[in-house]
């Protein structure tokens, strides 16, 4: 069903909000289909390269966006259909259990395995949004040394030169320890880009989220007052915590996300 949506409101009222707009001859439209219909148009979801990531409330498998043997013979076919079709596809089955195993502790309010959850929700979601990214972060044919000079300009400021920078990232690549990526990312802080090892995606973190508001549970943080009991320091925690910075952080995101509409 096609359904006309201002991208904007979606973006600065949520979902619920627009939706409850609907009372009319539209509510047949589902909330997934609105949903789907606003990811594909924003912009934002085609830079991160995830738009083929989820669909219809779940994650899901993206098709290569190339054929099997497009990589040949940097990349072979039986390696790359193998990983995409039951590595990746894996990694997006178990994902999806994980995302509606929670939604179950939260509705019985049994959190007895948050913990092995948690790790289910970190694991199989850095390996889906990982492997997404991978997919595109190979050239069929290669890249026969170029690089546009954008990224060439970002290297020389940030790395000294576009030499260094590949050499630091084939280094740090080759040197993970056990399994686990290499990464180019952004750093938001200082606005520079920055060469990453990710050693087992599955230490707790999904890849790709923005930091809304955080609580440090490392001892230094609350060993003094607390000792161990790391539980009465995080009841302090969510009495102190502060909504209004987590919801200008989201303001943010949803900000940004709008302005790439223009
Ligand atoms: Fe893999």
């Amino acid at each position: 069903m096609n359904v006309s949506i201002s991208r904007r409101d979606f973006l600065s009222k949520g979902t619920a909000a627009v939706m409850s707009s609907f009372a009319g001859g539209v509510l047949a439209a589902t909330k997934h289909e609105a949903q789907d219909q606003m990811r594909k148009e924003n912009k934002m979801w085609h830079i991160f390269g995830l738009e083929e990531a989820y669909e219809n409330g779940e994650y899901k498998l993206p098709n290569l966006p190339y054929a099997y043997d497009a990589l040949e013979p940097m990349y072979d076919e039986r390696t790359l259909k193998i990983h995409h079709d039951k590595h990746h596809a894996g990694y997006v089955k178990k994902l999806n259990a994980a995302v509606s195993k929670l939604a179950e502790a939260r509705k019985t309010g049994d959190y007895s395995a948050i913990q092995a959850l948690s790790n289910a929700l970190a694991f199989n979601g850095s390996g889906h949004i990982l492997h997404t990214l991978f997919w595109h972060s190979m050239k069929p044919g290669g890249n026969e040394g170029q690089m546009p000079d954008e990224l060439k300009n970002v290297f020389e400021e940030d790395f000294g030169s576009v030499d260094a920078a590949q050499k630091q990232f084939a280094a740090a690549t080759k040197a993970v320890e056990g399994s686990g990526w290499g990464i180019l990312a952004f750093e938001p802080a200082a606005q520079k880009t920055v060469i990453l090892q990710c050693e087992k995606h599955q230490n707790l973190t999904l890849w790709g989220v923005m930091p809304l508001l955080v609580c440090d549970v490392w001892e230094h943080a609350y060993y003094l007052k607390y000792q161990n009991n790391r539980g009465e320091w995080v009841d302090s925690f969510m009495k102190l915590a502060n909504w209004e910075f987590a919801t200008q952080r989201l303001t943010s995101v949803k900000h940004m996300m709008a302005e790439a509409q223009r």
